[in-house]
């Protein structure tokens, strides 16, 4: 049975994985005190571009996780760090909304929604008409095409939200491109930015989650433990079904507390 004595650090999923809609799931306070206890860290980690870490940091505090050293990142980040380390100084028009529009701001890239470089799809809860068409004919024009992250669908308690992925499929149909690079998981770029940022070795870390193609993907690509959750789109049947495998699966997060418990870190 897989331990995962050797894990110092945890990147855990939010959505379906230690909350669904406003409430907390099962297990995720007792997963929180089994990393304190044992001598771990854990930061939460989101694909989902269209808030900000101020906004999920309160959304925790609401739903009762209300810890001082609690962390979010997101995707938007990743793709922040990607801009300024391998585009310096290149203007980017960006569709998000404004959460993601100040991220960018604060971290000084410059927007640009005339003739900029880079066209960085997010998750733009605020798109219209306007935009898209602006998008279109910057990509139909050959500009660099990134997206902050894949997620084609946003798990809601009662259905869902048109996610960025879904944006991709419609950039395609009308310019016959996709982006050249992805941020967020589960793509490779995700594993240098975290580990470099919470200062742990790739073998120290796992990425918890419920969705197959991004926080197990990632691990399976990557060469990094998982631990798929049953709490959110993915069910033990569907993930039979699957390629993709997971370090270990687990009913809820609350179920690998214990195996934390019992099994300290041994660094
Ligand atoms: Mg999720």
């Amino acid at each position: 049975m897989e331990t995962y004595s050797d894990i110092r650090c945890f990147l855990v999923d939010m959505d379906g994985t230690f909350y669904l809609g406003d409430e907390l799931l099962p297990g995720a306070l007792e997963f929180a005190e089994a990393i304190e206890k044992t001598g771990r860290r854990f930061f939460f980690f989101t694909n989902n571009s269209s808030h900000n870490e101020a906004e999920l940091l309160d959304l925790l505090r609401r739903l009762g996780y209300d810890r001082p050293d609690m962390h979010v990142i997101i995707s938007s980040h990743v793709a922040i760090d990607y801009l300024k380390r391998n585009r310096p100084g290149r203007r980017v028009y960006l569709l998000g909304n404004e959460n993601l529009i100040n991220d960018f701001l604060a971290a000084g890239i410059e927007l640009d929604d005339t003739d900029p470089d880079i066209v960085m799809l997010g998750f733009d809860t605020t798109l219209t008409y306007e935009k898209i068409n602006t998008a279109a004919r910057f990509l139909a024009a050959g500009k660099e095409y990134m997206a902050t992250h894949p997620d084609d669908n946003c798990p809601l308690k009662n259905g869902f939200m048109v996610d960025a992925g879904s944006m991709m499929a419609m950039f395609k149909q009308s310019t016959g491109r996709m982006p050249s690079v992805i941020l967020g998981k589960p793509y490779g770029y995700t594993v240098d930015y975290v580990t470099h940022l919470i200062g742990c070795k790739r073998e120290e870390i796992a990425f918890v989650g419920d969705r197959l193609a991004t926080d197990i993907a990632l691990g399976a690509q990557n060469g990094i433990k998982t631990a798929l959750v049953f709490t959110g789109v993915t069910s033990p049947s569907q993930y039979e079904r699957s390629g993709i495998r997971a370090t270990a699966t687990f009913d809820n997060i609350g179920e690998l507390g214990k195996v934390l418990l019992e099994n300290p870190y041994v660094g």
